[in-house]
């Protein structure tokens, strides 16, 4: 069976396509600039990697651009379209009603379309993606895998805020969570590990945007992402969580409007705000050892943060049976995993630093010290291939 799995932004749409029964990856690419010129970069195992320049003036050229390369004879690695079984869609937002993957019919696109409120960044265009590929594959199923959905059996105590009541019953106004679909990946291998699916587990996805997820049984109880991607741990841009009163004085002090202030709380904010060099931890990391003190307090703040959830979620759960690393920091970031985990023996997390230091970058690692009662992972994530099995699963 072979599932296509397809991640539209604004203007760019992400594929993969894999082969279910081998577990391959047969060709993944990327279409750029949708709406502006167009760039295509399409990448098949064993054969010569390709980049051109395409006008895409909508997603729809972009995804027939996708099909014919995926098609083509020299680049291609499928006869006919016919052999794509199904597509999967990944979605940030499914809001309070899609609580699990699910076939797009009419019905659950109108509900997509009525949450675009609560998701203005990503929702758009992830809908003009799928009403284009419905378009150009009018024959399958099209899936949606959320990646709210995972948090969607979270008790309401652990998702209604501390706010008037009618707020969230107005405009549903709760924790949501993000990077659902990440979370239920490593948190599942995590478990075969352990070989333990009632495990207690803590996923730290760290990349540009970053998450800590708390999971026992294999539902997620907590996580750090809220009502937007905002809240949390400090990421590359993004603030995560501060004082909600100093988005109304930063508001009054300098004289920003609503979206004025909400664009230096995400695009201004968090590792570049503090450093004022840069969101990429690559870069931070290269200034703190140059000894510049901003990069170094960016680098201090954002282990602070990380190690302040891990040890409220240890708390909420009673306990902990694994931690894990995951995401561009988390799966390449040695000296913050070794931070994060410094002073956290009373916790039972311990990691052997030098096994942690020399391990292989981008491969399952298993970090612990020797004795230590809480096991530490690194485990590299995947996303697309969570949507391609949920997809296969609803579809076969
Ligand atoms: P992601 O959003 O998962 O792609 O992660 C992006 C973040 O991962 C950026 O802050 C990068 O600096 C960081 N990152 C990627 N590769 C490395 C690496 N080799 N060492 C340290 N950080 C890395």
């Amino acid at each position: 069976m072979k599932i296509l799995v397809v991640n539209a932004g604004s203007s760019s749409l992400k594929y993969q396509l894999f082969d279910m029964d081998t577990n391959e990856v047969l060709a993944k690419g990327l279409c750029e600039r949708i709406g502006i010129d167009g760039i295509v970069t399409h990448k098949c195992p064993g054969k010569a990697d390709y980049k051109a320049d395409v006008d895409f003036p909508n997603h729809r050229a972009a995804i027939e651009c996708v099909l014919s390369l995926l098609t083509d004879k020299e680049k291609g690695v499928i006869a006919s379209v016919e052999e794509i079984s199904a597509v999967g869609h990944r979605f940030a937002h499914g809001g309070e009603k899609l609580k699990k993957s699910a076939i797009l019919g009419d019905q659950e696109l109108a509900y997509l379309e009525s949450i675009v409120g609560l998701n203005p960044l990503h929702g758009p265009p992830a809908i003009s993606g799928l009403k284009a590929c419905k378009e150009v594959m009018p024959s399958v199923n099209h899936v949606g895998v959320f990646d709210t959905s995972y948090y969607s059996d979270m008790e309401d105590y652990a998702y209604i805020y501390p706010i008037p009541y009618e707020l969230y019953e107005k405009h549903k106004i709760r924790r949501y969570g993000f990077h659902g679909t990440s979370h239920r990946y490593v948190a599942g291998k995590a478990a075969e590990m352990l070989g333990n699916k009632d495990a207690k587990i803590i996923t730290c996805h760290l990349g540009n945007g970053s998450s800590i997820t708390a999971t026992v049984n294999g539902k997620a109880v907590d996580t750090s992402m809220g009502f937007t991607p905002q809240d949390g741990v400090p990421m590359g841009t993004r603030s995560g969580a501060i004082d909600p009163t100093v988005v109304t004085f930063i508001q009054k002090a300098e004289g920003l409007t609503a979206e004025e202030a909400d664009k230096v709380l995400n695009k201004e904010a968090g590792l570049l705000g503090i450093s004022g060099i840069s969101s990429d931890c690559r870069d931070i990391c290269n200034a703190a050892a140059e000894g510049n003190y901003r990069a170094a307090l960016a680098l201090k703040i954002l282990v602070h943060n990380i190690k302040k959830i891990i040890g409220s979620y240890v708390a909420e759960m009673n306990g902990v049976d694994a931690v894990v690393f995951t995401a561009g920091i988390g799966e390449n970031d040695r000296q913050i995993r070794e931070d994060v985990c410094k002073d956290m023996s009373f916790l039972g997390i311990e990691i052997d630093e030098a096994f942690n230091q020399s391990c292989k970058r981008g491969e399952f690692a298993d970090i612990t010290a020797k004795g230590a009662k809480v096991k530490t992972y690194v485990i590299p994530t995947n996303e697309e291939y969570m949507i391609a099995l949920d997809t296969q699963n609803l579809t076969k």
